[in-house]
């Protein structure tokens, strides 16, 4: 099989019918296979996915989770299952629009040094808060983790068989896949394009979910915010050192009585709020391993169509 097009999908059922068209139409040409991951949809998306596997059954293969795991865990199915030379995983609202799919194909088969290609989104189409979010995340993440983590690549790429290897390879039950896609290498070519607006329905990525996905990010790959206590701690010693030597000295030469509630209450709460804080970072990173070391299985799989005869 020349390509395996991944789609994981949670509560899409307005998208999928239309996707499933718009990849049929830009993937003519090739010999292809899609594999759906239905992330616990609660809407009509599995009887949707259902009806479309009985008419193509040569084609679709579905796999259903037994709930809401998340697009990372969708996207590690997907990938489980891939044994194409190309594995592309794509969004199901055709943000992304399918057509691009052949363009990185055909830079794969031209370019045999390079071994993946991603989607670089320009934001044309976001909003300018949204865009600047983006842009400062990225920029975070570089500068912390010292990982080249592409501003604007999206998960939309296309893969060689070897990159989907080494992304199986890694164990990590707490998946943040922008990081990885760069963790493991490769020779990978940035395309750029401009994500279109959601056919049906809203984003799963809320305000919220988005800084928490970037918190995330930022501690699976970086251990530097656990390295705050010790920069702080040693600033605020070295001041309190020498406040300390200007106390003494006024006290000793001049005479003056320093009246000091004040300022100690100030330097209490201040003292006070960076321990909670460093506290609150380090049971991030102890949370982070508790979960990580229970081993527990990344997503449950309730039902699969088209596994049964392997149409690879
Ligand atoms: N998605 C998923 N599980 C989730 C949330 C999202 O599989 O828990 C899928 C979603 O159905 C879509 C893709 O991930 O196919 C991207 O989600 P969305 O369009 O909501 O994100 P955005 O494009 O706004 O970043
Ligand atoms: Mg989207």
């Amino acid at each position: 099989m020349k390509l395996n097009v991944i789609v994981p999908l949670y509560n899409e059922e307005g998208n999928i019918d239309a996707l499933f068209k718009s990849l049929s139409a830009s993937l003519k040409s090739v010999k292809y296979t899609i594999t759906f991951i239905d992330d616990g949809s609660t809407d009509n998306s599995y009887n949707i996915l259902s009806a479309i596997y009985s008419k193509n059954k040569s084609i679709v293969r579905v796999i259903r989770f037994s709930r809401n795991f998340g697009k990372e865990a969708a996207m590690l199915a997907g990938l489980n299952v891939s044994k194409a030379q190309y594995t592309c995983i794509i969004d199901a609202d055709l943000q992304q629009d399918p057509k691009y799919i052949m363009d990185m194909m055909k830079f794969l088969d031209e370019n045999t040094d390079y071994d993946e290609v991603a989607m670089v989104n320009d934001y044309a189409k976001e909003k300018a808060s949204q865009k600047f979010l983006k842009k400062t995340f990225y920029s975070i993440m570089e500068q912390t983790t010292g990982q080249k983590v592409q501003s604007g690549a999206s998960d939309f790429r296309l893969m060689r068989s070897g990159v989907v290897d080494a992304l199986l390879s890694i164990q990590e039950v707490n998946r943040f896949s922008k990081g990885l896609f760069s963790w493991v290498g490769f020779n990978t070519y940035y395309m750029s394009y401009s994500a279109n607006k959601r056919f049906s329905g809203a984003s799963k990525f809320n305000f919220r979910k988005q800084v928490s996905y970037a918190k995330e990010g930022l501690i699976s790959f970086s251990t530097k915010p656990l390295k705050i206590a010790t920069i702080l701690g040693t600033l605020i010693s070295s001041a309190a050192f020498l406040y300390f030597i200007v106390v003494l000295l006024q006290t000793l030469i001049y005479g003056k009585d320093i009246p000091g509630y004040a300022s100690l209450m100030c330097v209490i709460l201040f003292l006070g709020g960076i321990q909670l804080i460093v506290l609150g970072i380090i049971g991030e990173y102890i949370a982070k391993t508790y979960l990580e070391v229970k081993r527990r299985p990344i997503y449950i799989t309730k039902e699969k169509l088209g596994f049964d005869d392997d149409i690879l």
